[in-house]
């Protein structure tokens, strides 16, 4: 990067682990200075796992659904159980106790109704053409839009408040526009939402704690 100063290391929530090369910097020490600093390294990648870990969804415990929190309520009747939050209703087995996994399956078949039609509207609104569109389940993005025009959409949007969540999808969908992240993509960004800054940092201090 020609701006940055100095060589710097970020370990990302996924472990991996990003250098920052100063202009005028190499390779070669951009690896020495990695070696250097290894132990500070494991360190960071043991203090994020441990903020990291995912916390059971068990009876009672709370999760948020666009952008508000719901309880977990499970119910008993006649042998089958049920789990509720906010306005969903998921069977889950009668042995289970964390409910993540039925929960998440739940949130995902919300997530590919619900988001798809707010993303279709949106691309009328602003007569743009998706060439397909997915939901994921990524540990590390909210979305992507490929060359092809085809989108993809992590599934835990749909936990967001729903001005954040839109700003996600018009963010993707003006990829369609501009395959980059210029100052050109972002006056487009800008002139479809222009509260963009607040969803952006929403998604700063919220964000994590999705995933
Ligand atoms: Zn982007």
């Amino acid at each position: 990067m020609r701006r940055a100063r100095r060589y710097i290391i970020r370990v990302r929530p996924d472990g991996s682990v990003r250098v920052t090369v100063p202009r005028g910097g190499s390779r070669s020490e951009a690896a020495r200075f990695l070696d250097k600093h290894a132990d500070w390294i494991a360190r960071e990648r043991a203090r994020m796992g441990e903020a990291h870990r995912t916390p059971e969804w068990t009876d009672g415990a709370g999760l948020m659904l666009r952008g508000e929190l719901v309880t977990i309520r499970v119910s008993d009747d006649g042998g089958r159980r049920t789990a509720r939050y906010g306005d969903r209703a998921v069977r889950v087995p009668p042995d289970a106790r964390d409910l993540r996994p039925y929960i998440q399956a739940d949130l995902r078949l919300a997530a590919r109704q619900e988001l798809g039609l707010r993303l279709h509207a949106l691309a009328d609104q602003h007569q743009l053409r998706v060439a397909g569109f997915s939901i994921r389940n990524q540990r590390s993005r909210w979305g992507s839009c490929s060359r092809s025009g085809r989108i993809a959409l992590n599934y835990r949007l749909l936990q967001m408040p729903p001005a954040v969540c839109d700003y996600v999808l018009l963010h993707e969908l003006m990829h369609l526009k501009q395959q980059n992240h210029s100052s050109r993509f972002w006056r487009l960004v800008e002139a479809v939402c222009p509260d963009y800054r607040d969803a952006e940092r929403w998604l700063k201090v919220h964000g994590r704690g999705l995933l």
